[in-house]
């Protein structure tokens, strides 16, 4: 829930189409501050936590006592004026309405829940209590669905098109697309797609809440749905989360931690950027993407790529058929078929050529492009092979340094990500040119 409520706070200063739509701002400032969003997400939050495993009736029930409560523990956070009314007159019944509350609150079904199915009818649940109106219902499922996915492993292209599917939003629109016109509306209809479309754009978790906010529009809210769905994606770099905490009152503070602590046990964190090194073949390794050395033809051919297609079985050929070959330094992702990994990337290395720089360069372009492809799928452990230095003939040692080197470069861009690599090391001698980089006993010359 950090990241929705993070997204709500540095949102807020540019609520009302108050930003000057662009990325370039500063995250905290002292408007910066929660608002409506993070008091019914912890509402909704504190609801959902009491009633795990309850019957639906008792969850509805919950839902409308925690929402009275904290708004009335909040009655200046910046309601809109029919959920006031309804805060204020105590009502139990809802109001048909389809403003972008129902998304903005519902982060936290996102989490709580080990299947989609079920994940569906509590966001539905914590919507209908006043959010009623189809496209209100609908807003709130869209959101929570997007953040099981990207919890569970899905990569943006699934995320995107079971959105489009199920729910009907248009996400063709690209966010400059969208920026020129987009303003402030506070409707499900014009919100939640346009947040989904920052979160799909975005780099990262900061990316994401910097593209949110440059659309303009409802921008705390906006940014408070993209964020949502952001942490589930990349996680919450620490020194946000922590910018977050001091920025909460203490009993808010509180249900986030019960929160955390709950959700840990759900669903183990992610674990740090790190390299490995394995002996073997790499058909055998149970990671979530195998790289494979493929040539520009995709259609298989000696070596590891040999190997992959034979270990995969026929399918994986058949797909590779579809994707019109691929350029050196660039990389095609398909399924992994008969393998123990869900994903193979397919990249094309150099033909190694003594003394041409720009080998060195290729070579790097298949380690980034790889990782790049996976990070856009949810992959958090892959596996490369020794790119080119079978048949392509790169001399071991250099290969090693381009490889390292790059995957390094690749983490301190992506301090969050936590991706394992697995370097798969085909015989003994590949293994030693690894470790000899990984030693710092091999200087880049
Ligand atoms: P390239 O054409 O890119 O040089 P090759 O397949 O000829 O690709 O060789 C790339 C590297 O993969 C070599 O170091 C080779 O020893 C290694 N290799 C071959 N088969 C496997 C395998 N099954 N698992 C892991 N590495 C392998």
């Amino acid at each position: 829930m950090f990241g929705a409520i993070l997204g709500d706070m540095i949102g807020a200063p540019y609520e009302f189409d108050r930003g000057n739509k662009t990325k370039e701002f500063p995250l905290f400032s002292r408007e910066s501050e929660y608002t409506d969003d993070t008091a019914m997400t912890i509402a909704v939050a504190e609801a959902l936590m009491d009633t795990l495993g309850k019957p639906d009736g008792e969850i509805h029930d919950a839902l409308i006592r925690s929402m009275h409560k904290w708004g009335r523990m909040y009655p200046d956070a910046g309601y809109g004026g029919m959920f006031y009314r309804w805060l204020l007159s105590g009502s139990t019944q809802p109001y048909g309405s389809y403003g972008n509350g129902s998304a903005m609150r519902v982060s936290s079904a996102g989490w709580l829940y080990d299947s989609l199915e079920t994940t569906r009818r509590v966001a539905a649940l914590t919507a209908a209590v006043t959010h009623n109106h189809p496209e209100g219902i609908k807003g709130a499922e869209a959101v929570a669905s997007a953040i099981y996915l990207a919890r569970t492993g899905a990569g943006k292209a699934e995320i995107k098109d079971y959105i489009v599917r199920e729910f009907g939003y248009n996400l063709s629109r690209t966010c400059d697309q969208i920026r020129p016109t987009y303003h402030h509306v506070e409707t499900c209809q014009k919100t939640v797609p346009e947040a989904i479309t920052a979160f799909l754009e975005g780099t990262d978790f900061e990316d994401v809440i910097r593209t949110a906010v440059s659309l303009g529009g409802d921008c705390d809210t906006l940014t408070c749905i993209a964020g949502g769905i952001a942490e589930a994606f990349y996680g919450v770099p620490e020194a946000l989360a922590a910018e977050c905490k001091a920025r909460l009152p203490k009993d808010m503070r509180a249900v986030l931690e019960r929160f955390d602590a709950l959700r840990t046990r759900v669903r183990p964190t992610r674990p740090e950027n790190r390299i490995c090194l394995e002996m073997g073949d790499i058909t055998l390794l149970d990671v979530d993407a195998i790289v494979n050395a493929a040539n520009k033809s995709l259609l298989g051919g000696g070596g590891v790529d040999g190997a992959i297609h034979r270990a995969a079985g026929p399918c994986l050929l058949e797909e590779c058929r579809g994707l019109g070959g691929c350029e050196t330094g660039e990389a095609k992702i398909t399924d992994g078929y008969r393998l123990k990994a869900r994903h193979v990337i397919h990249t094309v290395g150099p033909v190694y050529r003594a003394g041409d720089t720009k080998c060195k360069l290729l070579l790097s372009d298949c380690y980034r492009n790889s990782l790049e492809l996976a990070k856009a799928h949810n992959i958090h452990t892959i596996a490369f092979p020794a790119i080119s230095t079978g048949a392509y003939g790169y001399p071991r040692q250099e290969a090693a340094m381009v490889a390292i080197l790059t995957i390094t470069a690749w983490f301190a861009e992506n301090p969050y990500y936590g991706m394992t690599v697995v370097m798969s090391c085909f015989d003994e001698q590949t293994r030693r040119c690894y470790q000899n980089v990984m030693d710092g006993f091999v200087k880049e010359n």
